[in-house]
């Protein structure tokens, strides 16, 4: 069974369906290329064929390239890689040319055969791509369809013309957050932007676009860019105009990536060289870029971490071969801040919830959580009156612990704190003895509150990042004698609710934050030394980090790291290293707490808008007159960071690098980029990074010390992906 197959009509239409029946929804391989190549040769060489439509036979039209396809293209060119991906990608180009071209003398025009697209759905990257070769594009009227070019997110740009034909089509403005951003739109938002041409209702899908091929006129079939006159809408480089934009657009894209993502760049690059020459000739320079962007490892990183490792371990690739557990009904103890967002994520996933507190008040604060963000959704367009009402429905706010009879899984999220999550423990076990129990603490270790329960193999940790709807990743922690079924069950309930789980052992704060503090500490650390704090933030988010770290402890809270200081302090004792405690403490008895204060190492506005770093710091922490330079502030600032990640390799904490690379992109936004920490070291390569290390902790300290497994690796110049990558390969 091939991917595309063609059936031709009595009045003349041939229609190509495609339907891959190992997938649920399509994505394009090397060989269903070819077979789509062979089919459109057929129809346009048929005489009795008089149009074509490409359509798919499931709900979606595609999810975009089978980007496993430029791995394979790697490893067979292996002596010029970029070879092979710039023929591919020129294969890609011309059959697309033909599709556009479609028969027609070139000289005159005429002759060709109107092709349109049908998409019933969601179509994505080369699903948008083919559409936007072909002479129209029909969309079901399906809100849920999400339609665009998404590759960027990924560290790629759409490479098989939908640059160039989306900039042609509606200007480089108009084009740029679909390109830039990666921007999906539903149906009716893509025709209004000029996406695509016409939506229409599912039923007449079909006979629409059969309806316009067969009726369209030579004139209909000519792309503007094949006619003689052609203007790019907003102008070209060199028009007064489009001069505008183009400036506009350079600055704009440094000024948001901050110049470490190679894709935006090339992707500018392609659209600005495109627009002054002929439209073969900017596929060419597309292409050129596109290969040139592949050929960084940036890229490679991004798509094996963003794209094929997430969505491995979405899947489950970690997930213990137990039946299914799949969540029927959660129980939320906790309807603070955690508690409310998971029992909104649980009851959008259409789990019934019981979101328990200990005062009623407070439970149905917990749920008015869920009609906030629901109303918004309404006024947005994005959801129901009914729709509201259906997921409110699901949550039964209460301090009834009865309530929980019949629970499967039970989130627990109150205070931090060890004898109140021991007295709450044994209250739900009374109540529902068999539920798997998953607490949400982000820094008391799992096999410690265990304790507290009967059923330690059925005690696990579900780490949620804060806010809850909008955090990607779920930390699971498996305690010492957590079993599969626990793991599986909390695997399940992040799979239902649409998350990114990451399955970790149980030490000294998980795996997430166990990174993140070192960076938050090297930052502060860093202002008592007198470096001036806006190298120290600048210079993080030069090298891809979201937030510098003395934002992000405003955005945190400076009492919170104070809490965790003190806590960690005494759980390790002299092992504690205190450098940024000073600072830390010194700003939380001037009052100083940060964002909830208004006030931290930023100044802020009355309404709370971030000002400026604040000048009072450097009164108590003056500024040295000599600074680092700018690389040596962000070696810092990543390595606190990666050797934790490789520490929590060598500790077992880890159990797969896929797991580690996934969650610091998603967890705590860890430079894009580089496709996370194990993949940032294979960038550099382990003897730079042990070599680096070794210069850092001769002039900074011991916390920088080569961990054993970093040194083995470097003296064996092994990768980390080479040596732990063979899990991720078997999965
Ligand atoms: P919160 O203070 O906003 O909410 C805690 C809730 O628990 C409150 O509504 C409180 O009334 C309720 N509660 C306290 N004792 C109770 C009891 N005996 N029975 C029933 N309800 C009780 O706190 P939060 O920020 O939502 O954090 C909750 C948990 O999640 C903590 O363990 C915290 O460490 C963890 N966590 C927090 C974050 C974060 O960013 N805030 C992130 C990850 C994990």
């Amino acid at each position: 069974m091939t991917d595309f197959t063609m059936e031709k009509d009595a009045d003349g239409v041939a229609v190509i369906t495609w339907d891959v029946k190992s997938k649920s929804m399509n994505v394009m391989s090397r060989d269903s290329m070819v077979v789509l190549d062979g089919l459109i040769d057929d129809a346009l060489g048929d005489a009795a064929v008089k149009g074509i439509v490409i359509t798919s036979g499931k709900d979606s039209f595609a999810g975009g390239m089978d980007l496993n396809v430029l791995g394979t293209i790697r490893e067979e060119y292996k002596d010029n890689p970029a070879e092979g991906l710039f023929e591919f990608t020129m294969n890609g180009h011309k059959m697309l040319r033909k599709i556009e071209r479609a028969g027609m003398d070139p000289k005159t025009l005429k002759g060709g055969k109107p092709i349109a697209a049908a998409l019933p759905g969601t179509a994505l990257g080369i699903g948008l791509e083919l559409p936007l070769a072909c002479h129209r594009i029909f969309a079901a009227d399906n809100p849920k369809a999400k339609i665009g070019l998404p590759e960027i997110m990924v560290g790629i740009f759409p490479g098989a013309g939908g640059t160039t034909r989306l900039v042609r089509k509606m200007g480089a403005i108009a084009a740029s957050p679909l390109l830039l951003e990666g921007k999906l739109n539903n149906p009716a938002k893509a025709k209004s932007a000029g996406v695509i041409d016409e939506v229409v209702a599912a039923e007449e899908l079909l006979s629409s676009a059969k309806a316009w091929v067969l009726n369209a006129t030579d004139a209909d079939i000519v792309k503007p860019w094949d006619q003689k006159g052609y203007k790019m809408p907003g102008g070209a480089p060199y028009h007064p105009a489009g001069f505008m934009n183009f400036v506009g657009a350079s600055a704009m894209v440094n000024g948001k990536t901050m110049g470490v993502y190679p894709a935006a760049k090339a992707l500018l690059s392609a659209v600005y060289e495109g627009a002054l020459v002929p439209f073969d000739t900017a596929l060419q320079i597309e292409a050129r870029w596109f290969t040139h962007v592949l050929m960084n490892p940036s890229s490679s990183a991004m798509i094996r971490s963003l794209f094929i490792n997430k969505e491995a371990l979405e899947k489950g690739a970690n997930r213990p071969a137990v039946d299914d557990q799949k969540v029927k009904k959660v129980g939320v103890i906790g309807a603070g801040m955690m508690g409310a967002g998971i029992a909104l994520v649980s009851a959008l996933a259409g789990i019934q919830v019981v979101l328990i507190d200990a005062k009623q008040e407070a439970a149905d604060k917990g749920k008015s959580y869920t009609a906030d963000y629901m109303d918004k959704g309404i006024s947005r367009k994005k959801a129901t009156p009914e729709k509201k009402e259906a997921v409110l429905g699901l949550i039964n706010a209460t301090t009834d612990y009865a309530a929980l009879a019949g629970c499967d899984l039970i989130v627990e999220a109150v205070f931090e704190d060890v004898g109140v999550k021991a007295e709450v423990t044994a209250k739900v076990q009374a109540a529902c003895p068999d539920a798997v129990f998953a607490t949400n603490t982000s820094t008391l270790p799992i096999t410690e509150l265990a304790k507290a329960s009967n059923d330690a193999e059925n005690f696990i940790g579900i780490h949620f990042f804060s806010p809850v709807d909008k955090m990607m990743l779920v930390e699971i922690i498996k305690g010492q004698k957590t079993g599969p079924v626990a793991v599986a069950k909390a695997l399940d309930f992040v799979r239902q609710i649409r998350k990114t789980p990451i399955v970790v052992n149980d030490e000294r704060f998980f795996y997430a934050n166990r990174c993140i503090i070192p960076y938050i500490n090297e930052g502060i650390r860093m202002v008592k030394e007198g470096v001036e704090p806006a190298l120290i933030e600048n210079a993080a988010k030069l090298v891809g980090m979201p937030l510098g770290p003395l934002q992000l402890t405003d955005e945190t809270s400076i009492d919170l790291g104070v809490k965790i200081a003190k806590a960690t302090k005494a759980a390790m004792g002299d092992a504690y290293d205190d450098a940024q405690d000073e600072v830390l403490f010194w700003m939380f008895d001037e009052g100083r707490l940060g964002r909830k204060s208004n006030s931290g190492f930023y100044a802020y506005d009355d309404k709370g808008k971030r000002q400026g770093l604040w000048d009072g710091l450097a009164a108590k922490y003056p500024v040295a007159d000599e600074q680092p330079d700018l690389t040596t502030v962000q070696h810092r600032l990543l390595f606190a960071q990666v050797l934790e990640a490789v520490r929590a390799l060598e500790e077992g904490v880890l159990e797969d690098i896929r797991e580690g690379d996934v969650g610091a992109i998603l967890g705590w936004g860890f430079a894009p980029w580089s496709g996370g920490p194990f993949s940032w070291l294979d960038i550099i390569g382990a003897p730079y990074a042990a070599e680096r290390c070794d210069q850092l902790t001769a002039e900074f300290g011991e916390r920088f010390t080569t961990p054993a497994l970093l040194r083995e690796m470097a003296d064996k110049t092994q990768s980390f992906y080479g040596r732990f990558g063979k899990k991720a390969d078997a999965a």
